[in-house]
């Protein structure tokens, strides 16, 4: 290389330092001369053509100087390649400056990076170049769909879902908008290797070997993306870049519009190549450490609702905030076609836009943390999940009348979670419907009406689901309960006649409700329960209750449900059904909520005996209950409790968040009870030590958690609970942002 140097170059004394580099070898040259790069490229044309064009592109930076940009230098043959032996070499001037990377970072130099990019991006405006346009890179951010299949390079499943949901959003948000914004050459990587500082100025730039022609936006969202690595408060570094590029060249809204989601598109870009990169060296602690910001950037960028960057960009470029309808608008028009009461949640209710996982978006910017929604089980807006709706509801979603495939693959993984004789499914479309048919089902398979339910149970909103919960037929508006229903008294070790954790407690009960089974002089078909009471206050049933139960009931002929909906799908934590936590096999089951992620759907488990009984000439049918997209969507559900081992996750966040909440009690008398199990948690809050409930305090935070951004909820006869039971994909971080908030406002409250 010495030799090139001295013979095309008339370099002497030349020193070589290799220099990181991603298509060429690349060398530091110390010379008598002065400091250069070397750059050594395999040859062939395509590399040959690629480099002229970028030196063509450089030769338009007119405004900056060879201290500002590498500029290419001539050979002795006046040519800016020298060919030697199937190689291609080329020489660079050498730029000065600390890289933005090592800098100390300040406002004034953020600004400074969009100025500085913005000029860049000014000079390439009007260059057209036949070789750049071809290229297909990518890094590209119109091209992202190119990296999309490395996302399954990723080990980790929590950071292949962050990336995967990313991917989705830059579909839906990005995909149909992005060819119609303003295209040009951009340098591409202006990540912060790449950038040079000097007395807190952006002062130079190396390596246009990424240059496309694309959206001209992504210029700013890749160098947004690196600027903000490590930043506490990445929104607020964002917009300095922003700012100081928009002084020199205006910013369209319609960019700004994508721009959240291009900065992720980058990241993930970014993250995908180095998974790539890893199978290939899959020991390497360089790229590890190397991706390590990005992945926690991702990491930060996912709690970041993306109307509150979008507003925030518009400011930094000094437009106002997109105007949006006002809440107060949005429920008036509600309530004029809807039933005055449907339920809203909160005193201040929140008007809602998108969510990720545990994070749930209004359309004021705020993230709200979601300690309270059960149904997106395994996270809001779950990339498997979305994924699957959407393929196949472009694919096939029709009555179930017809044979399709997803439904049996569906029935036969869910009843692999069941145990003997729970071998037949019957599909409907929501929790309600479930509770209906499997009343139906018992009278049917028993010949008999009566029912035994439980005190503040709740099962559905159908004429059946009214019925059998107490909670609705003797809560306000309630008839009262009907003749063939028998209450059993809520086997509460808390607040109930029995306490003790012994199984004793559970038989206590369990005798007392067989006695008022025997006085009735009615014989029942079927006696249905959760084994954690939800609306009842999470109240799980004293130990070793429902065996004494069952066996009563099945010995005069009755059947056994339980109802899932709330406890199903390892929510409990040590169960992945409630039942098994009271050591029982119930006849039927009832599924909804969670079983497809938000999705409508519900499913009752049965026996073949149950099943078969019910088959007496009249059909069954539901139109959409197990249609093709509920079950692929119920396919996603079980695989990613699996891959996610979300079970245990519910079990291990779940006692840590207990045992948090139990550290609290020991401050706070006005916790009485802290009780559940895995992610179904209640804490019961009372006045004194005769347990007086404290509804006013519930109530109390419940709304202030509102106000601090965390959604959770109340329940229980005097709705003094504090119900807790989030998508299963939370964290012990999310853990202590309850239990610290809870801790402030109980230090607040005065009654
Ligand atoms: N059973 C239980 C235990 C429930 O909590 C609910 C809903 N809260 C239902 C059944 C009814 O489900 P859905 O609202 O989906 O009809």
């Amino acid at each position: 290389m010495e030799q090139i140097l001295l013979d095309y170059y008339k370099l002497t004394n030349c020193g070589l330092n290799p220099m990181a580099g991603y298509v060429s070898e690349n060398y530091k040259v110390t010379s008598d001369q002065g400091i250069f790069v070397l750059k050594v490229y395999e040859d062939s044309s395509i590399t040959r053509e690629e480099i002229l064009a970028e030196n063509e592109l450089i030769g338009r930076l007119t405004h900056l100087s060879k201290s500002q940009v590498s500029q290419p230098v001539a050979n002795n043959h006046d040519s800016a390649i020298t060919i030697h032996d199937n190689k291609i070499y080329r020489l660079l001037s050498f730029v000065e400056g600390r890289f933005l990377a090592d800098a100390t970072h300040t406002p004034e130099l953020f600004e400074s990076l969009g100025s500085f990019m913005a000029d860049i991006d000014l000079s390439l405006m009007d260059f057209r170049n036949a070789g750049i346009e071809r290229r297909r890179l990518e890094w590209d951010l119109q091209h992202l769909n190119l990296v999309k299949r490395l996302a399954d390079h990723i080990q980790e499943p929590y950071q292949k879902k962050l990336v995967k949901h990313f991917f989705i959003q830059w579909e839906l948000n990005v995909y149909p908008k992005i060819s119609a914004l303003r295209q040009s050459v951009i340098h591409n990587d202006g990540n912060d290797w790449n950038i040079l500082t000097h007395d807190n100025e952006v002062t130079g730039i190396i390596d246009f070997g990424d240059s496309v022609y694309t959206a001209l936006i992504n210029e700013l969202a890749i160098t947004i993306a690196y600027g903000v690595f490590g930043k506490e408060e990445p929104l607020k570094w964002a917009c300095k870049i922003i700012s100081g590029y928009h002084k020199k060249l205006p910013i369209e809204k319609e960019e700004l519009n994508l721009l959240y989601y291009l900065i992720a598109g980058r990241l993930i870009t970014s993250v995908c190549k180095s998974a790539q990169e890893k199978l290939s060296q899959p020991d390497s602690e360089y790229i590890t450490i190397s991706e390590k910001p990005a992945w926690d950037l991702l990491n930060e960028w996912i709690k970041i609702n993306p109307t509150l960057a979008k507003n925030k960009f518009y400011e930094a470029a000094g437009f106002e905030k997109p105007a949006i309808d006002t809440i107060e608008h949005a429920i008036s028009r509600r309530k004029k076609v809807t039933g005055s009461n449907l339920s809203i949640s909160y005193k201040n209710p929140i008007y809602m836009e998108s969510a990720a996982f545990q994070y749930m978006f209004d359309r004021y910017g705020n993230t709200y943390l979601d300690a309270y929604n059960n149904i997106p089980h395994v996270g809001h807006q779950h990339p498997e999940v979305v994924a699957a709706a959407q393929r196949q509801i472009g694919h096939l979603n029709t009555n179930t009348r017809y044979i399709y495939d997803a439904l049996h693959e569906y029935a036969e993984l869910l009843l692999s979670k069941f145990p003997n004789p729970l071998t037949k499914v019957f599909f409907v479309n929501s929790g309600s419907a479930a509770s209906d048919l499997a009343i139906r089902l018992a009278q049917n398979f028993t010949n008999k009406q009566t029912i035994a339910v439980m005190e503040h149970g709740y099962h559905g909103n159908t004429r059946i689901g009214i019925d059998i919960s107490h909670y609705k037929y003797n809560g306000s508006g309630g008839k009262g309960k009907d003749d063939n229903i028998i209450e059993a008294t809520l086997p509460d070790t808390y607040r109930g006649k029995f306490k003790g954790s012994s199984n004793e407690t559970g038989r206590s009960y369990a005798n007392e409700f067989i006695e008022t089974l025997k006085h009735s002089n009615q014989e029942i078909a079927a006696f249905i329960s959760e084994s954690v009471i939800g609306c009842g206050g999470q109240v799980p049933l004293a130990p070793g209750y429902l065996k004494h139960v069952y066996s009563y009931i099945r010995s005069q002929g009755g059947v056994c449900i339980s109802d899932e909906v709330q406890t199903g799908f390892g929510r409990l934590g040590d169960y992945f059904w409630g039942y098994e936590m009271q050591d029982v096999i119930p006849d039927i089951v009832v599924l909804g909520k969670p079983i497809a992620n938000g999705h409508p759907m519900g499913a009752v488990v049965t026996t073949d005996a149950i099943a078969d009984s019910f088959d007496n000439g009249m059909e069954f049918f539901s139109s959409y209950g197990g249609n093709p997209v509920s079950c692929e969507i119920g396919k996603a559900v079980l695989r990613v409790i699996e891959d996610e081992k979300l079970q245990q996750n519910a079990k291990i966040v779940g006692d840590y968040h207990m045992a948090s909440l139990r550290e609290l009690h020991k401050d706070f008398p006005v916790i009485g009870d802290v009780r559940g199990s895995g992610l179904f948690i209640g804490i019961e809050l009372i006045k004194n030590e005769s347990l007086t409930p404290n509804t006013e305090l519930a109530q109390h935070i419940k709304n202030a958690f509102r106000e601090k951004q965390i959604l959770i909820s109340t329940d229980g006869p005097y709705d003094s609970v504090i119900k807790s039971k989030p998508p299963l994909c939370f964290s012990k971080e999310n853990v202590d942002q309850v239990v610290e908030t809870l801790r402030d406002v109980l230090i607040d409250w005065k009654e």
